[in-house]
């Protein structure tokens, strides 16, 4: 059957190059590209941006990436197997996609991205999250991407949009939501994808804001968060004790309740209590 790129199907694909998925690797590869595409079009306009695509696999939203006119695709791909199936891809459109065969934990792929960047991927859920904390948390904010558009486990998708008093609200949401608006704009089943994996889907969409929403050292918040939602079920009085000698007037300073939990409090209530322990 004709594809809307010329390319063949991605089963096809993964017959020819015998990409048996691993498991190991993280593989469950999404094969319909109308899915595809739609996730790249989650992205915003592409034809002036350069792409990072991390684990691109046989090459589907790779593909979407492209037939949505993203200017520049850089993909990363640990496994060398899927490097022939795409270099077919980059035949098709010249100039427009480097692959790079590496890990994406030890590459800095910079030197081959030109601004603005938007970083796009079906994330292998094994480093998944370790690379959006990475992303978050550069050493210089604004970072070198404008937005994130990244598929998660539903669950850790959850995380990232979390608000106070619900069940999945913690570190990573208050990281997320403190320089970024975050939001998740598609979810996928488990049959999407193949082989399909245990759990629901879910696609993240995440926009750099130019600076933080409330001020606050980034250290102090992580070490106060790091505290607060390590016993999540205690008081914060107790929790952050060991911050100061006296943290229940801090934490009222802040405008906090000393019986309050972590999960109690909003994002803005913890910057103020950053800049209150300062
Ligand atoms: N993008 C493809 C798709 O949507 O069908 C494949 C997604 S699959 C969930 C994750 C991909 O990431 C696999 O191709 C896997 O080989 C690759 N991968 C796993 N760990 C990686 C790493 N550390 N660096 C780069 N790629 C990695």
């Amino acid at each position: 059957m004709a594809t809307i790129d010329g390319l063949p199907p991605l089963r096809e694909v993964i017959k020819t190059h015998d990409l048996v998925a691993k498991r190991q690797l993280g593989q469950n590869f999404l094969l319909d590209l109308n899915l595809t595409a739609k996730i790249a079009r989650m992205a915003g306009d592409l034809s002036a941006c350069d792409v990072l695509e991390v684990g691109p696999g046989p090459g589907g939203l790779t593909r979407g990436l492209l037939v949505e006119g993203a200017r520049h695709v850089v993909a990363v791909e640990k496994d060398p197997r899927c490097i022939a199936a795409l270099d077919e891809i980059t035949a098709v459109y010249p100039g427009r996609l480097t692959v790079l065969n590496a890990d994406a934990l030890h590459i800095d792929p910079a030197e081959y991205l030109a601004s603005p960047i938007r970083i796009v991927a079906n994330l292998p859920y094994n480093v998944g999250t370790e690379l959006l904390i990475r992303w978050l948390t550069p050493l210089i904010w604004p970072p070198f991407w404008q937005s994130l558009t990244l598929m998660f486990q539903k669950e850790v998708a959850e995380r990232i949009v979390a608000k106070p008093r619900t069940e999945h609200y913690g570190r990573l949401a208050l990281l997320a939501q403190w320089r970024c608006d975050a939001k998740i704009v598609m979810h996928l089943p488990p049959e999407a994808f193949t082989p399909a994996p245990k759990v629901h889907s879910a696609v993240v969409h995440l926009t750099r804001l130019p600076g933080p929403r409330f001020p606050a050292d980034e250290a102090m918040l992580t070490r106060i968060t790091t505290m607060a939602f390590g016993q999540r079920r205690k008081m914060l009085r107790s929790s952050l004790k060991a911050l100061h000698p006296d943290i229940e007037a801090k934490l009222v300073e802040a405008g906090i309740t000393p019986t309050q939990r972590a999960e109690e409090i909003s994002l803005e209530g913890f910057c103020a209590l950053t800049r209150s322990l300062a």
